[in-house]
């Protein structure tokens, strides 16, 4: 399979020796962007400004050295992933595997033979882009391009933590497609699967602010995450979900309601209170998701039985 080349990539070149720079750089045009640094405090300097998808770095520099550099980087979790390739003027094996121990990706000798360090730089570069695409779909449902389930429930326990630092509430959305065996049943399951993708877009519509996530649960369920928002507007988001929906108007002749709908349960995380105490410092993260989204479901199956295309609300 040919992959296209990676052309978008930021890479960091980090050398006491401007020529090194000049020459890496020239060669690593084709690939991206490059930044420089001359020693490796710049370069731990420029890394907090800018993601990098590539470190080409200098094993021998005054004060700082590559390897020192390089276990630094492992240390910080923000800096630990960026692959990095270690440039020396030693030829020796006990360097090489030094380099190796300390994170390095790869290993190249100086002089710089051209073919070589494209060659190596290519071969990360398309590497960290495979990574990053394999994560991208593990936390992405196929079928609507939403969050999967896995991705909102690693949202939802960060965003436990979150609303406990900044003392907010946290609202959820449990959201079930009404009538959707009969839907299948009269419009054949790619029919259902197209309605899937409309629904999705619906949520999407409805919950637009920037730290909002949906989610798809799984089937026809769906789960938004509203941060910062309590009951009220948490009601109000709901609201749009069902306007949303009447305005699609996709048809549902199986349905006593005439088109698709669907039902919502919402509930709400009440924030901690000035001392960090409450009842939602009781329990953990673990305990108090489940009792959230166990309230959500609770919501949901009222509102169904209450007729469907409707919001309900769970106790606090
Ligand atoms: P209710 O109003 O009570 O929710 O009725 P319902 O028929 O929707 O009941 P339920 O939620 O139990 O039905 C879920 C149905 O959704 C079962 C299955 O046929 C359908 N379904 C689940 N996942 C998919 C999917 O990925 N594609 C399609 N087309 N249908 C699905
Ligand atoms: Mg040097
Ligand atoms: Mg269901
Ligand atoms: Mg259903």
């Amino acid at each position: 399979m040919n992959e296209p080349s990676p052309t978008s990539a930021t890479m960091l070149l980090v050398d006491d020796d401007p020529s090194i720079i000049q020459a890496a750089s020239r060669l690593l045009s084709d690939f991206g962007r490059c930044r420089f640094a001359r020693s490796a405090a710049d370069a731990l300097r420029l890394l907090r400004q800018e993601p990098v998808d590539l470190v080409l770095l200098d094993a021998e520099m005054p004060e700082m050295g590559g390897l020192e550099m390089l276990a630094l980087m492992q240390k910080s979790s923000d800096l630990a992933e960026i692959p990095v390739v270690l440039l020396t003027s030693h030829r020796d094996e006990a360097t090489e595997e030094a380099a190796f121990a300390a994170g390095a990706v790869d290993y190249l000798s100086k002089p710089i033979r051209p073919g070589v360090l494209k060659a190596r730089v290519s071969t990360q570069l398309r590497l960290r882009r495979a990574l990053a695409e394999v994560r991208r779909l593990s936390r992405t449902d196929s079928l609507t391009g939403l969050a999967n389930r896995r991705a909102m429930q690693e949202q939802l326990e960060r965003e436990v933590l979150r609303a406990d630092r900044q003392r907010t509430a946290t609202s959820v959305l449990m959201i079930d497609v009404d009538h959707f065996k009969a839907f299948n049943d009269f419009y054949g399951h790619s029919g259902g699967d197209y309605a899937l993708i409309k629904v999705a877009d619906c949520l999407r519509k409805a919950a637009s602010r920037a730290n909002d996530v949906c989610a798809r649960w799984g089937g026809e369920e769906f789960v938004v995450l509203i941060p910062d928002t309590d009951r009220q507007g948490a009601m109000t988001v709901a609201e749009h979900l069902h306007q949303a929906l009447a305005e699609l108007a996709h048809p549902h002749e199986a349905s006593p309601l005439g088109r698709l709908t669907v039902s919502i349960g919402v509930a709400t995380l009440a924030p901690l209170n000035a001392e960090g105490t409450g009842e939602r410092a009781l329990g953990s993260v673990q305990d108090r998701l489940e009792d959230l989204l166990g309230r959500a479901d609770a919501a949901l199956y009222e509102a169904k039985s209450a007729g469907r295309s409707r919001s309900a609300c769970a106790k606090a």
